[in-house]
């Protein structure tokens, strides 16, 4: 179904807005293709929307959007094959929830559950964990509505070079319609959290990620402290002590901190330069905390202060060395940074526009309140990962090129050629992909 679009859209930080043509929301792959019919006749370009949770203009169109709210059903849970099939809208915490009635979970995941599995896969979604990829190396198979709205179904064994640039395709081939996801046995996190100076944090980094199942900490700049998060994959129940508490505590700490930090965010608004002493007191809120619980429980957090996010992805013996770069930079230049820098640890993949692919991977993150302006502080970081070889994620801000890019991606072309196959009149296309992928058709 197709309405005339009412409103502009924006994303979830704010970062950036459009006001779509008109609007479908497709109940079925045939509607999908139906939509696709139809803008192509018109001559339209289309894009699919799905929690709006990139931060860069990935998401926007000049013409059709597609969302897929009223596409987001399980099709099938293979308890013996452990997969999960289901249509393209459906979120990662609605996954993780019907997985748990089978006694099956994913294998890992971010630190927001609310995006759209199809949004995470398009866009090379990842989580922390040295021996564990991100979610698009998850995928088994998956199904593509291209622009001619013919329907392929694709796999590691059929249709495979499809199948590969489609695992991250930043919605430039098609519409995703439907996913299958290779899962794991259920099970259990222990989450430790707890402020630890950053130095020690930078010195043994490599040791806490080779002796965990999950390690990353979120560095305040103006500080000596991180939080570090460790976590461990367990089929132990919650320990007796936790199970008489129960959960609230600990998510009422998490909330609690969650106020602090957006009041800590409003005062640093009022005058900038309070930032280094306001940074100190939000170092001394985070608290030491512990906890078991269902794994997408400890992963998916609860964020109530928005925020503008760069992330790149350099080679894993890069990170430190440009963790201290930031540091390094921030005190040159004076920038007055009021959000920590998350920094994580994922595994390579053969995905071709996987920021992992080809190589171990390091994550830094780095975040500006929404009301402040990013560019200044986010260029600075980008130079710094330019010269440690750092591929953006393509869900958050940076300013590279298709120029600036292809070197980076040894199978940049494979993937170009998909997109020139599956898509050569760009109905895809949008302001975006044009900067990202470059432009024109074949
Ligand atoms: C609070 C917050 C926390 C986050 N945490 C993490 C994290 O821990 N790790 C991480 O890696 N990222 C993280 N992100 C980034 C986020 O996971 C990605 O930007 C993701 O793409 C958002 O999913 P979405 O459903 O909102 O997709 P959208 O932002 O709506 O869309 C992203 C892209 O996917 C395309 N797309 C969506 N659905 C389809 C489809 N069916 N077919 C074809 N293309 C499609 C869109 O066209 C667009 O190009 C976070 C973002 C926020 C706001």
């Amino acid at each position: 179904m197709v309405t005339a679009a009412r409103a502009r859209w924006t994303n979830w930080g704010g970062t950036h807005s459009c006001s779509p043509t008109r609007i479908g929301s497709p109940t079925t792959e045939e509607e999908i293709a139906d939509i696709l019919r139809s803008a192509a006749d018109r001559g339209e370009h289309v894009k699919v929307i799905g929690s709006g949770h990139s931060f860069s203009d990935i998401g926007c169109t000049d013409g059709c959007m597609i969302r897929l709210d009223n596409y987001n059903k399980v099709l099938d849970v293979d308890r013996d094959a452990q997969t999960i099939t289901a249509q393209a809208g459906i979120t990662i915490l609605e996954v993780s929830d019907a997985l748990a009635h089978f006694g099956l979970a994913m294998e890992n995941m971010g630190d927001v559950g609310y995006q759209t599995i199809s949004g995470a896969i398009s866009t090379a979604t990842h989580g922390t964990g040295e021996r564990l990829r991100n979610i698009s190396s998850q995928v088994v198979a998956l199904s593509l509505v291209t622009a001619s709205g013919e329907v392929i179904r694709c796999s590691a064994e059929h249709e495979t070079e499809t199948f590969k640039a489609a695992q991250v395709s930043l919605g430039a081939l098609g519409v995703l319609s439907t996913v299958t996801l290779r899962c794991v046995p259920a099970y259990n996190v222990h989450s430790m959290q707890e402020p630890r100076r950053i130095d020690e944090l930078l010195d043994r980094f490599d040791e806490h990620c080779a002796r965990n199942d999950h390690f990353e900490f979120f560095w305040f700049p103006h500080t000596e402290w991180a939080q570090a998060i460790t976590n461990t994959r367990t089929q132990d129940p919650p320990p007796a002590k936790q199970r008489r508490t129960g959960v609230g505590a600990y998510v009422n700490d998490i909330l609690l901190e969650n106020h602090a930090f957006g009041m800590i965010q409003r005062a640093a608004q009022v005058r900038r330069q309070w930032i280094p002493g306001l940074a100190s007191i939000t170092a001394r809120t985070m608290s030491r905390k512990e906890m078991t619980d269902r794994s997408d429980r400890i992963f998916a957090n609860t964020r109530l202060v928005r925020f503008a996010e760069m992330e790149y992805a350099v080679p894993r013996s890069e990170l430190i060395p440009a963790v201290r770069d930031i540091r390094d930079m921030i005190q040159r230049q004076g920038l007055l940074i009021s959000f920590p820098v998350e920094v994580r640890a994922v595994a390579p993949d053969d995905i071709p526009l996987s920021p992992a692919c080809g190589r171990e991977t390091g994550y830094i993150a780095v975040h500006v309140y929404h009301k402040f302006e990013y560019e200044p502080y986010f260029r600075e970081v980008e130079a710094i990962m330019n010269a440690h070889d750092g591929r953006p994620h393509w869900g958050k801000l940076h300013f590279q090129t298709a120029a600036t890019l292809r070197p980076r991606y040894p199978m940049w072309d494979r993937f170009i050629a998909v997109r020139n196959r599956l898509d050569g009149n760009r109905m895809f296309g949008n302001a975006y992909l044009e900067r990202v992928l470059g432009g024109g058709t074949h």
